[in-house]
Formats: structure tokens, C-alpha cells, sequence
């Protein structure tokens, strides 16, 4: 990747943990952490569920760690008559400064549309937070070779409004939809070109400057074992992780695998 973007590692924890998983689970990754306090040289978020926000947030603050809280979704509307939802405004009292919107679960599991994305999008951003905004296409789209269309499709639906000046809080990830939780991973070659694609097209759509500064991430079945392959590539700023964020250890080697591609 390149030295002026700073390495974006993100570990989603989905719906998994209970109460002291969630506390055990942050606790390690605050103790490997600890001793990179200033100098880590990579922004790490981790995205527990809804209900363990707090208990896990609270041990980020008495840690003093480096690593900052983020939520797996958030509600389009301001606080009201949305039964089961979570607004930006409970999040930001919860702690939460990092938010992920259009993550493949949301959109082909649960049915969230682009213009929903969007929405929930505009909404983490007026709120102050960093969005981390998913985007990518499923096996079918692949080998009809639609991969770029599909990546395009949603980031130019997905960033609808969003102007330059927001776009520093804003984090693409790209995650192929039949890598997640398959154990099956992009090649590099085969991320790279997605990634490039991606970026190109941020300049397009806004300026080569944004195109140089903004952060594309990659998702799907990365571990410590293939994390430094990818984030080797130009274009490959970090990692959304699944899986393997919720093994202290291997959330760590994905990390060390961020600060070797800036050297
Ligand atoms: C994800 O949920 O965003 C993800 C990439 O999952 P996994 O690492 O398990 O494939």
C-alpha cells in the first residue's frame, strides 16, 4: 500500500460473543496492543454487537487502548417511533465513533437495498462518524464477470451526496461476497485489480486526490497467513475481518501484517 494512507484494520465480530466474551476478547486485544501505544501506525476498530457496546467500550476507556469502537449498522432516522432500531445518536452516547453500513449480510441476507446503504450512510456521516462502507459482488456476478460494475453500482449509489470534504471519515472495504466466512480469499492479483478499479473510480467521481487519499480495505477470509500478501498490494489499505477478529491472536497478526506494509 502506499506510505501516505494510514492502515485501516477493522475486526467485525458480527453476531457472535455474549457479555464476557465480549469483555474477555477486547481485554486481549487491548493487552497485545498495549505496549504500540503512539506508534502504531494503524487505525484498528472493532465492531461488537449492539448490546456489548458499552461493556466493551468501557474497557477500551479504562485500557487506555488503541483502538476505538464501532457499531455493524445504524438506523437511517434521527431517535422516534423505530421499534428494534439503534440510532447515530445512541451510538455516539454509547461511545461508538466508526460505523459499518452495507455489509453483504445486511444486503442479500437481511435485504438492505442501495438506496437503504445510502441512507444509513449520510446518516453515519452527519453524525460525526467514520463509515466503513461495504461493497462487493456474489459468486454469480463474478463469473459473469461483473465484479467492477457491481463495485461501482454500489459506490456510486452508496456515496450518493457525500461531497470531497467527507470523504476522509469514509472507508471503502471491499468484500467479495463468496470469500466471507468461506475460507476462500481473493488472490492478491485478482483484489489488487478490484481495488485499483475502485480508486480509479474515486477519482472519476471526485478528484485524483481523493482517488490518492481515500482507504480501500479488503474483506473475506483474511488471516495472518494471507493478510501480508494482500495488504503488499498498491492499492489494499487494511482489512475488514470476520472470523479471525475473534481470536485475539490473529487479530493481532492481522495488524502486524498492516504495520509491515508500510515499510
Ligand atoms: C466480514 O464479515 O466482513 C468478513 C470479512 O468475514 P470473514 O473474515 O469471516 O470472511
Amino acid at each position: 500500500m502506499s506510505t501516505q494512507r494510514t492502515p485501516y484494520v477493522g475486526g467485525n465480530w458480527k453476531m457472535n460473543t455474549n457479555c464476557s466474551d465480549s469483555r474477555a476478547l477486547i481485554d486481549a486485544i487491548g493487552g497485545v496492543l498495549d505496549s504500540e501505544k503512539g506508534n502504531l501506525g494503524v487505525e484498528v476498530a472493532v465492531f461488537p454487537p449492539f448490546p456489548y457496546l458499552r461493556c466493551v467500550g468501557g474497557r477500551i476507556d479504562a485500557m487506555d487502548a488503541p483502538v476505538v469502537l464501532g457499531a455493524q449498522d445504524c438506523w437511517q432516522a434521527g431517535n422516534g417511533a423505530f421499534t428494534g432500531e439503534v440510532s447515530t445518536e445512541m451510538l455516539v452516547d454509547c461511545g461508538v465513533s466508526a460505523v459499518l453500513t452495507g455489509h453483504s449480510e445486511r444486503r442479500h441476507v437481511i435485504g438492505e437495498s442501495d438506496a437503504l446503504v445510502n441512507a444509513k450512510t449520510l446518516r453515519g456521516l452527519e453524525a460525526g462518524l467514520t463509515v466503513v462502507l461495504c461493497i462487493g459482488e456474489l459468486i454469480e456476478q463474478r463469473e459473469a464477470e461483473e465484479t467492477d460494475a457491481v463495485n461501482e453500482r454500489q459506490i456510486r449509489a452508496g456515496l450518493a451526496g457525500v461531497g470531497e470534504d467527507q470523504l476522509s471519515k469514509v472507508v471503502l472495504a471491499y468484500e467479495p461476497v463468496w470469500a466471507i466466512g468461506t475460507g476462500k480469499t481473493a488472490t492478491p492479483e485478482d483484489a489488487q485489480n478490484a481495488h485499483g478499479a475502485i480508486r480509479g473510480l474515486i477519482g472519476e467521481m471526485y478528484s485524483p486526490q481523493a482517488a490518492a487519499e481515500i482507504r480501500i480495505i479488503y474483506g473475506g477470509s483474511m488471516k495472518p497467513s494471507n493478510a501480508g500478501e494482500l495488504m503488499a498490494m498498491a492499492d489494499i489499505d487494511g482489512g475488514l475481518i470476520g472470523g479471525a477478529s475473534l481470536k485475539a491472536d490473529d487479530f493481532y497478526g492481522i495488524i502486524e501484517a498492516a504495520k509491515g506494509s508500510l515499510v
